[in-house]
């Protein structure tokens, strides 16, 4: 059976589930083949074996640290050239994308970024993407080297497919590029215990209706009682109530949960890019005829400062 590499996205050996996702996918199109870069290989192996890895190759040295993308490329084309795969995927993170286009360029092969759902035919994978504002859903495949593909979190439920992959090293030479750049300084983010927000099975999102910074103290309680993250619109982002690392949406990040839930949001096309393909979709808005309801799943028509904290009571009472 051909083999479909993996790029894994981990932490210091721990890794993301946006990897499992692409592990369980890369199953539809062949057998997968992880590719670990830096530390944390053999705590790892368990984890990608468990979920389909057939083959775990892995190259440790200083150049991946620091996000370092080129050190990345050298190694994943590495990989390509020992493998001749059907395809490689990549989460579709700003890491994951910027690996799969110069990555793209090296192979002289075709790309195809934020695919939400992979399958296969006689001529190969083919990729399932969601565009223009989620108005059109299309297939496309690549016609020419091999298939690069990035794919949306939460675009598959990772499945467990125990195989028998086992950490093998990978040799990687790098090239004059992989030094060029060097991390000089470090800031952490102050951590707010919520999940990642692309990455968030739920997102609780707040609006304009929220009405200040203040008052998304209710938007972060329904999020904490659910264990979902925090999302909200340009509008409240604009009007600072909000960092705009949170901002949802076309200029903003793109999620795709299990569970949406927008609170004073009306709906703009351009709020709907970033959402659309989440799975259940929730809205509570006070005006019954906000375009935000010609979507959802489940609306409710009210007063967000009375419906949420009466959901967050009665989710924290289950
Ligand atoms: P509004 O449209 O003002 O809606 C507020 C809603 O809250 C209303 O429906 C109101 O009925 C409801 N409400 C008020 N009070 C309450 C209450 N107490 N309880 C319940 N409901 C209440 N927007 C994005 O979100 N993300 C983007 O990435 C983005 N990119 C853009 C890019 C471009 C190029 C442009 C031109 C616009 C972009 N926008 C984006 C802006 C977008 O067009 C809208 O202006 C924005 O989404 C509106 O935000 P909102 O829904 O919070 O506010």
């Amino acid at each position: 059976m051909a083999e479909v590499l993996v790029h894994v996205d981990h932490l210091d050996g721990a890794v993301r589930k946006p990897t499992l996702e692409l592990l369980t996918l890369a199953r539809r199109l062949g057998d997968p083949v992880a590719v670990f870069l830096g530390a944390g290989a053999d705590a790892a192996a368990g984890v990608l074996a468990e979920h389909g890895a057939v083959r775990i190759l892995t190259a440790d040295a200083p150049e991946f640290a620091d996000y370092a993308i080129v050190p990345k490329v050298d190694a994943l084309q590495a990989a390509h050239d020992a493998v001749r795969p059907a395809a490689v995927l990549l989460p579709s993170s700003a890491e994951g994308k910027e690996i799969a286009a110069r990555l793209a360029v090296r192979l002289d092969s075709g790309i195809i970024t934020d695919a939400v759902d992979l399958s296969t035919d006689d001529q190969g994978p083919v990729a399932t993407q969601s565009v223009f504002a989620a108005a059109y859903t299309t297939t496309s495949r690549v016609t020419q080297g091999t298939p690069i593909i990035t794919v949306k979190p939460n675009s598959a439920t990772p499945e467990a497919a125990p195989a028998a992959g086992t950490a093998e090293p990978l040799t990687v030479t790098f090239g004059d590029a992989a030094t060029g750049t060097k991390v000089t300084s470090r800031t952490a983010r102050e951590s707010t215990g919520r999940p990642e927000l692309t990455e968030a099975a739920i997102v609780v999102s707040g609006g304009r209706g929220v009405g200040g910074a203040e008052n998304f103290a209710v938007i972060e309680a329904l999020a904490d009682s659910l264990g979902a993250a925090v999302g909200a619109s340009r509008a409240a982002v604009d009007a600072g109530w909000y960092p705009h690392s949170h901002q949802v949406g076309q200029t903003g990040k793109s999620v795709s949960p299990q569970l949406y839930v927008a609170a004073g949001i009306s709906g703009a096309i351009q709020h709907r890019a970033g959402m659309q393909t989440s799975k259940t979709i929730v809205a509570v808005n006070k005006d019954a005829e906000a375009p935000i309801f010609e979507l959802v799943d489940y609306g409710v028509v009210g007063d967000l400062f009375e419906v949420l904290p009466k959901l967050t009571e009665e989710i924290k009472a289950r």
